[in-house]
């Protein structure tokens, strides 16, 4: 009996059957891109903290927890300024230089006193292209201010005295000078070691992912929910802000920091001169180099070492970065692009001015 009804109504039951399908197909579609779409929300705040333009692109479910990331990022960031930053009169920094006494120590903070040790390393092991105490040459050149005339050799050969490492002492109590007149900053260090604390301040929040940049300072935190590495643009150091020349494919907790010759500069008879100095002669870096991006795991030393491998050159520097293990993107001002064997696959050029030449 039943047989008769199913044959008789058969095209009714394909149908409805069909139907039925559908439906659930279309819920499960439903479903599925809402999951997507509540994973990849994303938010873009730009804005100007430690003297430099902020960027950060933040992903997560909801809006209240991006913007509350964004907030602490500020706040960070503020905190982190007070202290360390040379232009802040009452900075740890700036009250350390204004008030040190010839061969006394001077007494830091913790943190400022493990920096210090960590740059004196690299000091030490670049025989004097970093120097933590260089900041009398940035003065004298004064080329962050907009002064743009090269200042007289005599008073270059003063300042190189003061700017050598081998003129401070840092022990775990904080610093000892052994001249008058010297100072120090944290100038090539600082964007890195604010990367460090936003790394932090997004750890603890409720984020799934994160592009923080800092100036020429990058901090990556978690995925954007698509299990795709972050694709970072490499800056065109002879290009506009927006301008990027390359791009590298970069994990979570990765820092990337990128130290150039055209950040800030001014040119006189052809000639470039920008705010990287070569502690040793008191001018800026005159190599083969543009830029040079270091990739690592840690922002203060990715930005650390972008300066003194600026300062190294090519062939020293590529070889520092490989000893220090850490990555790096070296440009020449030839446009050919050099970089070390762990990026091989990361990265690709994206402007065809530019060549890979190793
Ligand atoms: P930016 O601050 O533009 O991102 P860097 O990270 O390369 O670039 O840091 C440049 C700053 O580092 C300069 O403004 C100066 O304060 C400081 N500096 C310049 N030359 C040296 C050097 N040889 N060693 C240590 N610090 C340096
Ligand atoms: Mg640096």
């Amino acid at each position: 009996m039943w047989l008769y009804y199913v044959r008789r109504y058969k095209h009714v039951i394909w149908g409805v059957l069909l139907a039925i399908v559908l439906m659930l197909l279309v819920v499960i579609g439903v479903k599925t891109t809402s999951i997507k779409k509540a994973v990849i929300n994303e938010d873009v705040y730009s804005g100007k903290a430690m003297g430099t333009a902020i960027k950060k692109t933040i992903y997560s479910e909801k809006k209240k927890e991006r913007d509350a990331v964004n907030t602490a990022i500020d706040d960070c960031l503020r905190t982190l300024e007070k202290q360390i930053s040379v232009r802040i009169s009452d900075s740890e920094i700036a009250k350390c230089n204004r008030s040190y006494v010839k061969n006394g120590t001077y007494r830091l903070p913790e943190n400022i006193v493990f920096y210090l040790q960590e740059e004196m390393k690299v000091a030490q092991e670049t025989k004097g292209a970093f120097s933590p105490c260089v900041r009398p040459l940035s003065v004298l050149w004064g080329i962050e201010d907009g002064k743009n005339v090269v200042p007289d050799q005599q008073r270059i050969e003063e300042k190189v005295k003061y700017a050598s490492y081998s003129k401070i002492a840092v022990s775990d109590d904080g610093i000892i000078f052994k001249l008058d007149n010297m100072a120090i900053d944290l100038g090539a260090a600082g964007k890195g070691i604010a990367c460090d604390e936003v790394m932090k301040t997004i750890e603890e929040s409720k984020v799934e992912g994160a592009v923080v940049s800092i100036g020429g300072s990058v901090a990556i935190f978690g995925s954007k929910g698509d299990g795709k590495p972050w694709h970072i643009g490499i800056r065109d150091p002879r290009g506009g802000e927006d301008d990027v020349m390359g791009v590298v494919d970069c994990a979570d907790h990765t820092f990337v920091s990128t130290s150039g010759d055209y950040e800030k500069y001014f040119e006189e008879n052809f000639k470039r001169y920008h705010h990287i100095f070569d502690p040793r002669t008191g001018y800026p870096v005159d190599n083969e180099l543009m830029s040079v991006t270091i990739i690592g795991d840690n922002g203060f030393m990715s930005d650390v070492l972008s300066t003194t491998c600026f300062v190294l050159g090519l062939k020293s520097g590529m070889e520092y970065a490989q000893k220090k293990g850490v990555e790096g993107i070296f440009i020449t001002k030839d446009k050919e692009v050099y970089i070390t064997k762990g990026i091989k696959k990361e990265f690709r050029i994206k402007d065809n001015q530019y060549i890979l030449a190793n």
